[in-house]
């Protein structure tokens, strides 16, 4: 039985998992917070809970629908009814295009991180929490995972490595992996590059109605410090009545002017351009909470193609760095056609389902599946030709059939976010 370690519990390493679990692979993903969904993020406070990295996914395929409405328990479930609605740096708020509205948008009622728990728990995934992989080793083709409190995890025939690019050529460069490999790997992992962003939530004493009912409004001309503002109440379950709690993506460009300013600052400003930007006055702040994503969504992508040497070596690679769409562009001039691209990129998570539980993890892991399948027949095979000798053609049997079976450990895990 092939087993492949995982790293990184966000939705590509929970997406590959659970296509896994269906196989006689054992899997053992390791995590180094304490949660899972990686950037598909929810926290809770002050009786408030939201999302502050991946806001909400559209069902725009049929393996998505699949597993939010075959797969997974939907009593969670949340749909945002509003729609998204633009703004310029000057202030001209307007309704966004119909057909980019037209998709419904999901979350769920404990927040988008609901979503990587229902995975771990229906799948019973093997999940090694508060664990940061820092280096691979290998011995006779056997990969052993260093966490960084130097404890090996050792025996594993594979490694998928999910986390984004700038880490993964990190950890590549403090591994044991063959020179040459290693600085394919690296150079194309380095194609690969990621805004930063800050995202604030802000809670408000009082109701705060967006134009038009809107659930968020978008900039569309990048110029304003506010890249993304969207209205957590239109979430069931998220904000309790009377509350408003709004979140303020900043834009890359002014996350990276800003990027070591003090949290009560930028809560200050982000304040501001919430006060400047909406018609209405708004309510007395209660609390804020901010999060820095030092690495948020790609905006260049590395090919998935050139990554394949690795898996000679038992190494395989999954996550956004091979989407690399963002949704935020820096400098680029603004068009209709980059408009609509920006909001389909929205649908990243959705993708990353698609494209990395889906075709792209499967087919890069399928040679070496196929690989350990006919060894596990020809150890199958010598061991019976041992007990009862040669069959009459003196030929083992071709492999005909795979059955897979659900397999997973018994743990469980307990839901604490990161
Ligand atoms: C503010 C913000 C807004 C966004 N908005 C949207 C949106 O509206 N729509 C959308 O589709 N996408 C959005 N995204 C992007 C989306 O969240 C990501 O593309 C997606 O979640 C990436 O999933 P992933 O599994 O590839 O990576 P991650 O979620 O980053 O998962 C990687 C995991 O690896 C773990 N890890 C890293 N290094 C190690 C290590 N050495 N050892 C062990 N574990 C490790 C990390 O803790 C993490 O859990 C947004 C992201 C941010 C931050």
């Amino acid at each position: 039985m092939p087993r492949i370690a995982i790293i990184g519990a966000g939705l590509s390493g929970l997406a590959a998992a659970f296509q896994l679990a269906e196989t006689e692979a054992e899997v053992v993903l390791f995590e180094k917070s304490k949660g899972f969904s990686g950037r598909a993020a929810s926290r809770s406070k002050n009786g408030c809970r939201y999302d502050y990295g991946a806001n909400y996914f559209k069902v725009n395929c049929n393996d998505v629908a699949a597993l939010l409405f075959r797969d997974l328990p939907t009593e969670g479930l949340c749909r945002i009814m509003g729609d998204v609605w633009t703004f310029t740096a000057d202030g001209l708020i307007e309704s966004g295009d119909p057909k980019l509205n037209a998709g419904a948008k999901w979350s769920y009622k404990g927040g988008i991180s609901t979503l990587g728990k229902l995975m771990v728990e229906v799948a019973s995934l093997r999940v090694e929490r508060e664990t940061t992989i820092t280096r691979l080793e290998n011995e006779n083709d056997s990969w052993s995972l260093i966490d960084d409190e130097l404890k090996a995890h050792s025996g594993f025939d594979a490694v998928l490595i999910t986390p984004p690019a700038p880490h993964v050529i990190a950890l590549l460069n403090q591994s044991e992996v063959e020179e040459g490999l290693c600085e394919r790997l690296t150079a194309e992992l380095s194609q690969s590059r990621y805004h930063s962003q800050f995202c604030v939530a802000m809670n408000f004493a009082g109701e705060i109605g967006f134009p038009g009912q809107a659930y968020a409004l978008i900039n569309s001309d990048r110029e304003h410090s506010i890249a993304w503002l969207s209205h957590e109440n239109q979430k069931a379950d998220h904000v309790p009545e009377g509350e408003t709690l709004l979140i303020a993506q900043m834009s890359p460009a002014w996350t990276q002017d800003h990027y070591n300013d003090a949290k009560e600052d930028l809560i200050a400003i982000a304040h501001e351009a919430v006060n400047t930007l909406l018609p209405s006055e708004l309510p007395p702040l209660k609390w804020a909470d901010t999060q820095r994503w030092r690495y948020a969504h790609p905006y260049s992508a590395a090919s998935f193609e050139a990554m394949k040497p690795g898996a000679e070596a038992g190494l395989f690679f999954a996550g956004d760095a091979f989407i690399g769409k963002g949704r935020f562009g820096g400098a680029e001039h603004l068009d209709s056609e980059n408009e609509q691209h920006r909001c389909d990129d929205v649908g990243n998570v959705n993708q990353i389902f698609h494209e990395m539980s889906g075709s792209k993890v499967g087919a890069g892991l399928f040679p070496f599946f196929l690989k350990h399948a006919e060894h596990a027949v020809s150890d199958e095979i010598d061991a019976h030709h041992v007990d009862r000798g040669e069959n009459e053609s003196g030929k083992s049997e071709p492999l005909t059939e795979f059955s897979f079976n659900r397999t997973g450990s018994e743990d469980r895990a307990d839901h604490r976010d990161s």
